[in-house]
């Protein structure tokens, strides 16, 4: 008896061997595509492509194996480099939310990891909230999910996007405390502590709320939150574990003060404006846009009155950000912040996108670029020999019609996380898990 079976009963299986035949390939690093492709995956890894046809021997494989892709897209799988799973659907707006414990939001994130892997999104960058626990889960086979990376929880100061008390909420909270998907730091020595904390706890990177937010009921969009000092601290610890800061920051003012400190990551950026645009791209600092939550906030009623006034300002803004970053040559990922009951818009990003940029640069910013910031480009985002198998089987060409990815039941025909079938819409791929 394999001993290893009776610990860990729901390890998965080896994967199978996959062959596609005639697959056009789509590359989003070069923005072009490859004819006529055979794709052999074994393993989990892309192990050869070959584009000329007489190698493609596949006898030794059952058929249900070799799978043609005649007229069928062969895209990498997508990187949301922005999400909060652990704000689970169940409540219809973010009040309510304070209620919820975690125990109640750890049983509902299987739901919402599946229904992401369902979209095409195979690997998710979470900005606070999600545990190792979780991750670890996934790794192992326990629950079907994208890969993980991690930032446990997002470090904020007192009284800064992340504090949930109001105004009149008298309790002190001491230092290191847990605010829903944040812990509260002030001053160096726990900007230090508290780092540290979360990469023992298995956090991948480290998430600051470096300036006001939307939801948070006792700041407001122009604040900077953390002094230079509490950043730098924040910086050298990440950096000595050879990861790196991503920071929370809609002005200018808070997203030059993180960059100069070292920061690699700016979040939602809405306000950016083109000196700070050129700065970001000159210190190769990525930006990952969050508009449709804005979208999706403002739909749902999801916040307080406050909070949608501040949510109309950045929404407006976000749009024409993206496209002076991408303009000025930052690196722009694809998120998409999506809280609570909002989860099910997050390939609406996509859509939401198309208005200003171009299929490619929406599709490198879920593919390429999102691979380089979770420091995986060797790895993911593309469909390439030695690569990670993290595939999508499209019906049309996401490079002339990025909102296919949008109409994901009509459009997504097979999702493959690490060489395996993990969803299919189609009757010629069967599912492996
Ligand atoms: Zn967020």
């Amino acid at each position: 008896m394999d001993i290893s079976r009776g610990i860990k009963p729901w390890k998965l299986n080896d994967q199978r061997n996959l062959v596609f035949v005639n697959a056009t390939i789509v590359d989003p690093s070069k923005g072009k595509l490859i004819w006529n492709a055979t794709v052999r995956i074994s393993g989990g890894k892309i192990i050869q492509i070959v584009t000329d046809n007489s190698t493609t021997a596949t006898d030794d494989l059952p058929g249900e194996n070799v799978i043609d892709l005649s007229g069928k897209y062969l895209c990498p799988g997508l990187i949301d480099c922005h999400v909060h799973i652990a704000v689970v659907p169940g409540e219809a707006d973010l009040r309510s939310y304070k209620h919820m414990t975690e125990r109640v939001s750890l049983l509902r994130q299987p739901y919402v990891l599946k229904s992401m892997l369902d979209r095409g999104f195979t690997s998710i960058r979470d900005c606070g909230g999600a545990s190792l626990a979780i991750k670890e889960a996934v790794e192992d086979g326990v629950i079907p999910g994208p890969r993980l990376f991690i930032a446990g929880y997002a470090l904020s100061q007192t009284g800064g996007h992340g504090d949930l008390r109001g105004s009149h909420n008298t309790q002190l909270c001491c230092s290191g405390s847990i605010s829903g998907i944040s812990r509260i730091v002030d001053g160096p020595a726990e900007c230090y502590r508290y780092t540290r904390d979360e990469l023992r706890q298995g956090a991948d990177f480290i998430k600051i709320m470096g300036g006001g937010g939307v939801a948070s009921p006792t700041d407001s969009i122009e604040h900077v939150q953390f002094s230079d000092e509490e950043i730098r601290a924040i910086v050298t610890v990440a950096r000595n574990a050879g990861t790196y800061v991503t920071s929370h920051s809609y002005t200018p003012r808070a997203i030059q003060q993180a960059i100069k400190l070292g920061v690699r990551g700016i979040e939602h950026g809405n306000l950016l404006d083109l000196e700070t645009a050129k700065m970001m791209a000159e210190m190769d600092v990525f930006l990952t846009p969050t508009l449709i939550t804005h979208v999706m906030s403002k739909q749902m009623n999801f916040l307080s009155a406050d909070g949608a006034a501040k949510n109309e300002e950045v929404l407006e803004k976000g749009l024409k950000a993206m496209k002076l970053a991408i303009d000025a040559g930052v690196t722009v990922c694809f998120g998409t912040d999506l809280l609570g009951p909002m989860h099910f818009a997050q390939s609406k990003e996509f859509s939401v996108r198309s208005s200003v940029l171009t299929p490619l640069q929406i599709l490198r910013s879920a593919t390429v670029n999102g691979a380089r910031l979770v420091m995986q480009e060797d790895k993911l985002g593309q469909v390439q020999e030695g690569f990670v198998a993290d595939l999508l089987i499209l019906k049309g060409n996401p490079l002339e019609d990025i909102t296919i990815l949008d109409r994901v039941e009509e459009h997504i025909l097979a999702v493959i996380k690490d060489g395996r079938v993990t969803t299919s819409r189609w009757d010629k791929v069967k599912v492996d898990l």
